[in-house]
């Protein structure tokens, strides 16, 4: 029975060392898709060097660690007890993901149903709202990201972060679960807008998909982790 326990952690060994549990997956639609509005050569470089560097940071900052073990949002709820490596490049991770998720080459331009619902209760109109994000997004200095969140009252409030920071993390000024994100790292638009941050985030709507939004609006409101951001 040793002898089969030696054999198998022989065997098993190198893999758990070349473990790589976190990895970046394809765009579900092509690098120019999303053009005019994010051009090509943006998109490429964003998610082939941006994103890909975050993910391998992040698998060399838990590599050997008994954080391999740990989800990704497992990692964003505890941040605070995390190096910076992990806080920038597990937040890097998380928030691209998200991010390339809501666009979309033929978005829906409108939500439906409960988050329509939701909006119109709390912001009038889906208009207002997005005042209020682009307030946000253009509020952060320097790198960050503005959010659409559902907070652990169930409500939706907008916020913004800096860096790769996020509304999951335990260091958050406002937590919630990220329904919408939007990257305003200048690395997301200097190629097409330069400095213009508020032209890429007046484009930036025509590519985001409110259904995607909508179902993570559901998805979060029986989200387990809602709870935990109390
Ligand atoms: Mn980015």
């Amino acid at each position: 029975m040793k002898t089969l326990l030696a054999l198998l952690a022989t065997i098993l060994l190198p893999y758990t060392l070349l473990a790589q549990p976190f990895k970046l997956d394809s765009l579900p639609y092509a690098y120019d898709a999303l053009a005019p509005h994010l051009d090509a050569r943006t998109m490429e470089i964003h998610h082939t060097k941006h994103h890909q560097a975050y993910v391998n940071n992040l698998n060399k900052a838990i590599a050997g660690t008994p954080l391999e073990k740990m989800t990704l949002t497992e990692l964003m709820l505890n941040i605070s007890r995390m190096g910076d490596a992990i806080r920038n490049n597990g937040g890097g991770h998380y928030n691209h993901d998200l991010f390339w998720k809501i666009l979309s080459p033929k978005p829906a331009l409108m939500p439906k149903g409960d988050l329509m619902s939701a909006i119109t209760a709390q912001y009038g109109t889906l208009d207002s709202l997005k005042r209020e994000i682009n307030r946000a997004a253009m509020g952060q200095f320097g790198s960050g990201w503005a959010w659409l969140v559902l907070t652990p009252d169930r409500r939706l409030a907008v916020v913004s972060t800096p860096n790769q920071d996020n509304p999951l993390m335990d260091v958050a000024k406002v937590h919630g679960i990220p329904i919408l994100g939007i990257d305003v790292w200048e690395h997301a638009y200097y190629l097409n807008y330069q400095n213009r941050r508020a032209d890429y985030l007046t484009a930036v709507w025509n590519v985001i998909d409110w259904s995607v939004v909508a179902e993570n609006y559901a998805k979060a409101l029986k989200s387990p982790i809602l709870d935990m951001l109390k």
